[in-house]
């Protein structure tokens, strides 16, 4: 865990984001020269791939390698994508036990496991309710139509079966349940990318998909005073996209970071976003960004969806229980807290 002397300050206040810039290192042009970026839009978001690698077409040959991984990810676990193995259960599984692939059910288990460790607040099952809203055209549920799928959202309906010749099955037991794994799957694609780099021999590398990020080793040593560089990961001011609220430099790490500014609309003083307490079927309310640092972009990043719809004392409660993972809130208010991993400069 990097040595973050993080204070307590009110990050809408004047001066505060000029306070907030944790240590910044800017590695000289000369030791950037060899490394290579590549952007792309996939699953709703734009990613990137940046790699030190001696030859360019090598890299080249990688980043698309990883492109082309989150494109499949993608193909698999979209709800927009009629074609996905996720729509397919969305449509079928209430009336039959559909297969799955090793991957999906990989990916089912360990979201079922954030909905224990969480009693509940991840939950994949939202979208039962989280799609009657659209955040683009303003659309929000009526509160009748919220109660009538609310008994549809509840993960403990999935059941996960085995069967006897091998492979596995998803069944819903609740009818009108649906799934989306958009609080995951952009995590897991980003681990994806990163093992698949590792397995290359790639030493030095990160991998973004919108607020998920994963760093493998260093940015390398400064040429004149030899020192080991870190990344410097900027978190956005949650209201003003032109500001940094947080700049951290990390190494070997994962990050990932949930705002309610993503996907949203405002109505009478009300904002309307895409993180939905499971119980109401609203959007969280109390926090407006979480960033969740740790080894694992997968875990980060459910870990930042499930933080949000928790809140400040029990998010930070949730996280100080998992061992390697930290929390950086800001709150409704602008202020920020942290989980006392780095609350203590650990
Ligand atoms: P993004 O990077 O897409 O903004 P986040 O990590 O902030 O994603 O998670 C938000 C996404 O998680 C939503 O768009 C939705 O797909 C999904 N989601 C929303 N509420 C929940 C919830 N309570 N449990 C699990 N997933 C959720
Ligand atoms: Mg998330």
């Amino acid at each position: 865990m990097p040595n973050l002397r993080l204070m307590p300050v009110c990050l809408f206040s004047r001066f505060a984001s000029a306070s907030l810039v944790a240590a910044l290192f800017f590695a000289p042009a000369a030791a950037l020269a060899e490394w290579y970026q590549h952007s792309f839009n996939v699953m709703g978001t734009r990613a990137s791939v940046e790699l030190w690698q001696q030859r360019v077409d090598t890299a080249k040959k990688l980043a698309r390698e990883v492109e082309l991984e989150m494109r499949r990810l993608e193909a698999a676990m979209s709800p927009y994508i009629e074609s996905s193995e996720l729509s397919l259960i969305n449509r079928e599984a209430f009336s039959r036990p559909v297969d799955i692939s090793p991957e999906m059910h990989a990916l089912l288990e360990r979201s079922i496991e954030f909905g224990d460790l969480s009693a509940g607040a991840f939950d994949i099952s939202f979208a039962s309710a989280g799609h009657l809203y659209n955040y683009r055209e303003g659309v929000k549920p009526s509160a009748s139509a919220l109660e009538t799928v609310l008994p549809a959202v509840n993960y403990k309906s999935i059941k996960l079966e085995l069967k006897k010749k091998g492979g596995t099955t998803v069944r819903f037991t609740k009818p009108g349940m649906k799934i989306d794994l958009g609080g995951i799957a952009k995590g897991y694609a980003v681990d994806q990318g990163i093992r698949l780099l590792e397995k290359h021999g790639v030493q030095a590398a990160m991998i973004s998909a919108g607020g998920d990020s994963r760093m493998l080793g260093d940015r390398g040593v400064h040429p004149e005073t030899g020192e080991r560089l870190s990344w410097v990961i900027g978190v956005r001011h949650p209201r003003d996209e032109t500001l940094s609220a947080l700049r951290l430099p990390l190494s070997n790490a994962a990050i990932s970071t949930s705002g309610d500014y993503e996907r949203f609309f405002d109505e009478a003083g009300h904002r309307y976003h895409h993180i939905i307490v499971p119980d109401t079927g609203k959007s969280a309310r109390g926090v407006v960004s979480v960033s969740i640092i740790g080894p694992k972009s997968i875990d980060c990043d459910a870990l930042s969806t499930t933080v949000f719809v928790l809140g400040v004392e029990k998010g930070l409660a949730l996280i100080d229980t998992v061992p390697e993972y930290d929390a950086i809130i800001i709150d409704a208010n602008g202020s920020l807290h942290y989980s006392a991993g780095l609350a203590a400069g650990k």
